[in-house]
């Protein structure tokens, strides 16, 4: 983690970069990987807690809580492993990455049907 602090009339300014590595799952097929989350971001210090409880304390500042925030609300929602991610296939489960599956047509609508009608009695 970076950071630079400058003064202000009230306290200082600390801004910040900070780089964590973060697990995600994919929102489509499940993979789940590592990847580095990088974010940025500014918090202002004086020796008054702010709404959320940051402030100088012994005359000096603390950057991990601002980050972490900062890191948390940026992990995506929904992440997909990639963006043409085809995710799993809805009857049978398979990785449609990994698998095309031919898919299910639905039995009653398939010309086959009748046949294995004939076949199984
Ligand atoms: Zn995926
Ligand atoms: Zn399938």
């Amino acid at each position: 983690m970076e950071g630079s602090i400058v003064g202000t009339v009230d306290g200082v300014r600390a801004a910040y970069r900070a780089k964590a590595p973060v697990s995600f799952t994919c929102a489509r097929c499940l993979d789940e990987w590592t990847g580095d989350l990088q974010v940025e971001g500014s918090q202002h210090f004086s020796r008054v807690p702010d709404e959320d409880g940051y402030a100088i304390v012994a005359g000096t500042v603390d950057l991990a809580g601002p980050a972490t925030d900062e890191l948390s609300l940026a992990i995506p929602p929904a992440p997909v492993c990639s963006p043409d991610c085809k995710g799993l296939c809805p009857v049978c489960g398979t990785d449609l990455n990994k698998d095309p599956c031919d898919g299910h047509w639905d039995e009653s609508d398939s010309p086959f049907a009748a046949l294995r009608e004939l076949f199984d009695s």
